[in-house]
């Protein structure tokens, strides 16, 4: 059964959710921008991704295109040893990389977890949303699903990444020393009819347990998107945005007339008082408001936004989050 098919069938039951939690009676408060393409991502490499996205708006492609060939810039960069084929592995050498895509106005949206073999896992994450009526495959499976859709079983592992690999070894011959090492190359763009897509690629923690995943995958932690609301992207501490929905929580407090700062403000503090490791914690998000008002937030100092707007794109320094008092 193809996807569109599949979620047509659970629609009746979907309204029936919704009117139950009072989620209709937001929707009045989004799509009021002025036609302003804006385009957000996470670290200064997500500049590239941002020039991307905007050729494909720019030459008339759809947003989830170009949030897609966005990302995609970075999976190829051997330079970036966080994200596709520069990144660093798990702790048995093996690399496995996690991307998703959503579409803020369907909610259509599709995932890949600890991915072996192939470099381009958020091509795969769109295969997902397209031609799967599962919204999230995993492991084997979806090196399995990516075979079947032609991609080709390629080696995901950069010299750089491999040689980093063994240095870590020698110094952890038990190969039992703490996950280090981490980013997220997150992207959310909102086209010029108040489309809003988002899209996340990561190898995840460096030296992690083979199969963990984070929050970067996951619809509602790493990423999230609404039309009527606003997009929304996550890097850190995976185990840590994911405790309190990030992503998910930024979107609702948008959808509730919060700016992008306000909101991913309160989610640092919920980050902050949910967390065994209180603020010592990395955590960052960017958003974009339904309206095109952008912002981001960082728990710590480090973070860079990537900003397009008129066609211009700023790396923007984000300064450290300062804990709010309010409880
Ligand atoms: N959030 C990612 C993960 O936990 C890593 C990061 O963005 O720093 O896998």
């Amino acid at each position: 059964m193809h996807r569109r098919e599949f979620l047509l069938k659970g629609a009746t039951a979907g309204a029936g959710f919704l009117a139950s939690t009072g989620l209709q009676g937001q929707e009045g408060s989004g799509s009021s921008n002025s036609g302003e393409v804006v385009i957000i991502s996470t670290w200064p490499f997500g500049k590239d991704a941002n020039q991307a996205a905007l050729e494909i708006l720019s030459s008339g492609g759809s947003c989830l295109d170009a949030v897609e060939k966005g990302v995609m810039t970075a999976e190829a960069n051997p330079a970036i040893q966080s994200v596709g084929f520069g990144g660093l592995p798990n702790r048995s050498g093996v690399g496995e990389l996690d991307a998703a895509i959503q579409d803020g106005r369907s909610f259509e949206s599709g995932a890949v977890c600890a991915l072996q073999g192939v470099r381009h896992p958020i091509q795969v994450a769109r295969a997902v949303l397209n031609h799967s009526p599962h919204l999230v495959i995993v492991g084997e499976g979806a090196r399995e699903f990516a075979t079947a859709r032609g991609f080709g079983v390629e080696e995901t592992l950069s010299d750089k990444a491999k040689e980093a690999y063994e240095r870590w070894v020698k110094k952890n011959p038990g190969k039992d020393g703490p996950a280090e090492g981490h980013d997220t190359l997150g992207l959310v763009a909102l086209d010029s009819t108040g489309h809003i897509c988002a899209a996340c690629t990561t190898s995840g923690m460096a030296w992690k347990h083979p199969g963990r995943v984070g929050d970067s995958p996951l619809l509602g932690h790493g990423l999230y998107a609404d039309d009527q609301a606003g997009g929304c992207v996550a890097t850190g501490d995976g185990e840590e945005i994911t405790r309190v929905c990030g992503s998910f929580l930024v979107v609702e407090k948008m959808r509730q007339g919060a700016t992008p700062e306000e909101a991913i403000s309160d989610t640092l503090d919920r980050i902050a008082q949910r967390s065994p490791k209180g603020s010592n914690v990395h955590a960052s998000f960017v958003a974009i408001r339904a309206d095109g008002v952008s912002g981001a937030g960082s728990m710590r100092q480090g973070f860079h936004q990537a900003v397009t707007r008129s066609n211009e794109t700023k790396v923007i320094t984000v300064p450290a989050h300062i804990e709010s008092t309010r409880k």
